[in-house]
């Protein structure tokens, strides 16, 4: 979010722009832990809409930033099981289709031919939409932060903002671990840390931390020695998404990717490894991916999602705060809109029109009063 704010804000002409990292390295925090994912699949208009835009920029990142991002636009499936479950993604199949998205609905067959090697148990029907992929993290940001440095922006690593400075309620400086910047504009772009960030100027920002963990398979391999047996899991990174046990995978080189979401996890900043979890999904993941009951795990590891109580991001002006913004609470899908939530909040801080765009459901005072609209489609 912090190296798409700045790009797009220096390609609109403004200058002095610093961003602050407080780690060796840009994306050593959610952004450099996930999946890479990137879909239009989604159930609230606002979230499809922030995907249309961002899908746009990814698949033309390379010819405008001059950065390749491996994006393989291999398809997402959702696999429908409870009937409660396909009446809601019958309503969001509608939505998405009057929207413009490429969003296909597949009957059992279908879906087991598109990703070979699941079982058809439980299942009632499948969403599938083409344009949905995966990119790579590391390189949409350091495509970001490249161009954005091109442009002039100064990029401080391993420098860690300490407070905000305030006359009255309006922002004079930001303390840092290097010293006092003086500015009038703070983007808070913390990620999961973003509360934190919110307290400096005694801002309530209900942004909380959860653990997520992705583990790596070993695929066992087929007496010819290829690395995976067609029959047995998907050759395509298509990622399918068993939704009402939040189960997914996607293959990942000659491995499987896979992971599931922990309702019993309170929040918190653990980012370590927790193995118990995986005796809880194994047994999930082989009656869905039978070729995972005998496989191995080589990596594993874990992050944080950064949570809003509407699983909606935050992306927008603090009102009592004058020239305090934030870019924060993507709930586990800030990967993949930080390309147009990037360029809709440096459309506000020049106070430019960000087009069509709704920003209500983004808006940080939808809290407290009390009218946001929920994301459903949360994995
Ligand atoms: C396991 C996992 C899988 C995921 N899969 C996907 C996916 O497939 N698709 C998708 O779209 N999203 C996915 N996500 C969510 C995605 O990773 C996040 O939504 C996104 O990375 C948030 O980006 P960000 O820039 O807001 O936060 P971050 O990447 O966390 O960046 C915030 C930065 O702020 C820095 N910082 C914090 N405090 C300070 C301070 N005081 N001073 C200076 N610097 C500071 C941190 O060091 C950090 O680098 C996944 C997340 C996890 C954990």
């Amino acid at each position: 979010m912090g190296v798409s704010v700045a790009y797009h804000l220096a390609r609109l002409g403004m200058q002095n722009i610093v961003l602050l990292e407080r780690e060796q390295l840009l994306g050593a925090g959610s952004t450099g832990k996930c999946a890479g994912g990137a879909r239009l699949q989604f159930s609230s208009e606002s979230n499809i809409r922030l995907s249309l835009e961002s899908i746009d920029i990814l698949e033309r990142f390379e010819d405008e930033l001059g950065q390749s991002i491996d994006f393989r636009q291999d398809g997402y499936m959702f696999l429908l099981s409870e009937a409660s479950t396909l009446d809601t993604f019958r309503k969001n199949f509608e939505l998405q289709q009057r929207l413009g998205v490429p969003v296909e609905w597949l009957d059992v067959d279908e879906a087991c031919r598109r990703a070979p090697g699941i079982t058809r148990e439980n299942l009632r029907a499948a969403t599938f939409c083409g344009r949905d992929g995966i990119a790579d993290p590391n390189s949409v940001t350091m495509g970001f932060a490249k161009a954005a440095q091109q442009l002039g922006v100064t990029i401080e690593r391993e420098v860690e903002v300490t407070g905000i400075g305030l006359d009255a309620d309006r922002i004079t400086e930001i303390q840092t671990s290097a010293g006092p910047i003086e500015t009038r504009i703070v983007v808070n772009a913390a990620g999961p840390w973003s509360h934190q960030i919110g307290q400096m100027v005694a801002t309530n920002i209900p942004v909380q931390p959860f653990r997520r963990h992705i583990f790596i398979a070993d695929v066992p391999l087929d007496p010819k020695g290829l690395a995976l047996e067609a029959r047995t899991s998907p050759s395509t990174r298509i990622l399918t998404i068993d939704f009402d046990t939040t189960f997914y995978f996607h293959r990942e080189s000659t491995g499987i990717l896979f992971g599931m979401g922990d309702p019993d996890e309170p929040s918190s900043f653990e980012q370590s490894v927790n193995w118990d979890l995986l005796e809880r999904i194994a047994p999930v993941a082989a009656r869905r991916l039978p070729v995972l009951a005998d496989a191995g795990i080589s990596t594993a590891w874990a992050g944080l999602y950064e949570m809003t109580p509407d699983a909606m991001p935050i992306i927008g002006p603090v009102p009592e705060r004058p020239g305090f913004f934030i870019i924060s609470g993507f709930s586990g899908h800030g990967f993949q809109h930080s390309p147009a939530a990037g360029r809709i909040l440096a459309d506000i801080i020049t106070d430019r029109s960000p087009g069509e765009i709704d920003l209500a459901p983004f808006a940080f005072d939808r809290f407290a009063r009390g009218n946001g609209v929920r994301e459903g489609n949360v994995v």
